[in-house]
C-alpha cells in the first residue's frame, strides 16, 4: 500500500475477510481496513445502501478490492445474496470485521426509561447486535481452517454514559454475543472478541447527543489523557484477526486511553480540559 500510516508487513499475508461497516473515510471500520491491507490481507467489503456505495468504492479500490456487496443486515435476502456472493468469488474465508451499529436519534437523547420506545428498543437490538449472530454464523461457515472475528463495542455498555441509553443496552447484548459466539465456534478454531474503543468522531458518534462534552471528559478523565486514536483500534484489531491472536477470545478489549480503568480523573485534568 502506497503512502498508509499505518504499520506494513506480512501478518496477515494470505488472508482473506470481510468488513462490515465502512460509511466513510472516518469510519473505525476503514481505519481497521487500512491496517489490515497494509499487512497484505485481501478484502471485501459490504455497504449499506446505494447512496453509501459512492463513498466506499473508491476507499475499497484504494486497498486493491473490487469486491463490494450491498447489505443491510435487518435484511435477510441481501445477508443471504451478499455471503452467497462472497461463497463464489472466495470459497473460504479467514476473518470478519462487524463495525455497524443503529438506534434512531429520539432514542439517542434525554432520558431512557422515557425516551426508549418498543421499536427504537427492538430496531437497536436488532442492527447492533442480533447482526453480529447472523453475520458470525454464515461467515464461520466459510471459515474451514479456523478463523477470527471481532466487533466493536463501546463503554456504555458497561456504566452509563449519558444520551448513550438504548445504544448502551444494545452493547452489553453484543459483548454477551461475543461470548456466547466464541463458546460455541471455539472448538472449530474460530476466535471471537470485541474492541470496547473510547469516542471518536465518526457519523455514528454524531448521532449521539452531548458529543463535545464526551470527547472533552474522555481528555481528561483518561490514563492518557487524551482521545481514542482510531490506528490503536485498528492496531488492536489487527493483533485479533491475525496469528498474534492466537488463544485470545470471548474478550472485550478496551482501547480508550484507560479511560475504563480511571475510578476518579485527576481535579487539575479534569478542570483544564473542561475549561477549554
Ligand atoms: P460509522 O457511522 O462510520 O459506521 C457505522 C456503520 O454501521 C455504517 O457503515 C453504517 O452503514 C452501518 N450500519 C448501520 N445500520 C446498518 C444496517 N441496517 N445494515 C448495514 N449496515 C448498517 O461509525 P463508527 O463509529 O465507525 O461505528 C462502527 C462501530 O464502532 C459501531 O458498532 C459503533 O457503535 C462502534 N463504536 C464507535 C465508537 C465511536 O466513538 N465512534 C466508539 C466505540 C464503538
Amino acid at each position: 500500500m502506497a503512502d498508509t500510516p499505518f504499520p506494513t508487513g506480512t501478518l496477515m499475508a494470505g488472508k482473506r475477510g470481510l468488513i462490515m461497516g465502512v460509511a466513510n473515510k472516518n469510519s473505525i471500520a476503514w481505519a481497521i481496513a487500512q491496517q489490515l491491507a497494509a499487512q497484505g490481507a485481501e478484502l471485501a467489503f459490504t455497504y449499506q445502501g446505494e447512496k453509501l456505495l459512492r463513498r466506499v468504492k473508491p476507499l475499497a479500490e484504494s486497498v486493491g478490492s473490487s469486491l463490494l456487496v450491498d447489505c443491510d443486515v435487518t435484511n435477510d435476502d441481501q445477508m443471504d445474496a451478499a455471503f452467497a456472493t462472497l461463497k463464489d468469488e472466495w470459497g473460504e474465508i479467514d476473518f470478519l470485521v462487524h463495525a455497524i451499529a443503529f438506534a434512531g436519534k429520539d432514542q439517542l437523547a434525554g432520558s431512557f426509561v422515557e425516551q426508549t420506545t418498543r421499536e427504537g428498543f427492538k430496531s437497536a437490538l436488532d442492527i447492533s447486535a442480533y447482526s453480529f449472530v447472523d453475520a458470525a454464523r454464515r461467515a464461520s461457515e466459510m471459515m474451514k481452517d479456523g478463523g477470527s472475528m471481532i466487533t466493536l463495542t463501546y463503554l456504555g455498555s458497561e456504566r452509563v454514559i449519558p444520551n448513550y441509553n438504548v445504544m448502551g443496552v444494545a452493547k452489553a447484548a453484543l459483548e454477551a454475543c461475543t461470548r456466547y459466539i466464541a463458546a460455541d465456534l471455539g472448538p472449530r478454531g474460530i476466535r471471537v472478541n470485541a474492541i470496547s474503543a473510547g469516542p471518536i468522531k465518526t457519523l455514528a458518534a454524531a448521532g449521539i447527543g452531548s458529543g463535545r462534552h464526551m470527547f472533552r471528559f474522555n481528555k481528561a478523565a483518561s490514563a492518557l489523557q487524551d482521545n481514542t486514536d482510531p490506528m490503536g483500534v485498528a492496531g488492536a484489531a489487527l493483533y485479533l484477526l491475525s496469528d498474534l491472536g492466537l488463544s485470545c477470545t470471548g474478550e472485550t478489549h478496551h482501547v480508550d486511553g484507560g479511560f475504563h480503568a480511571i475510578g476518579m480523573p485527576q481535579e487539575t485534568a479534569l478542570r483544564d480540559s473542561l475549561a477549554e
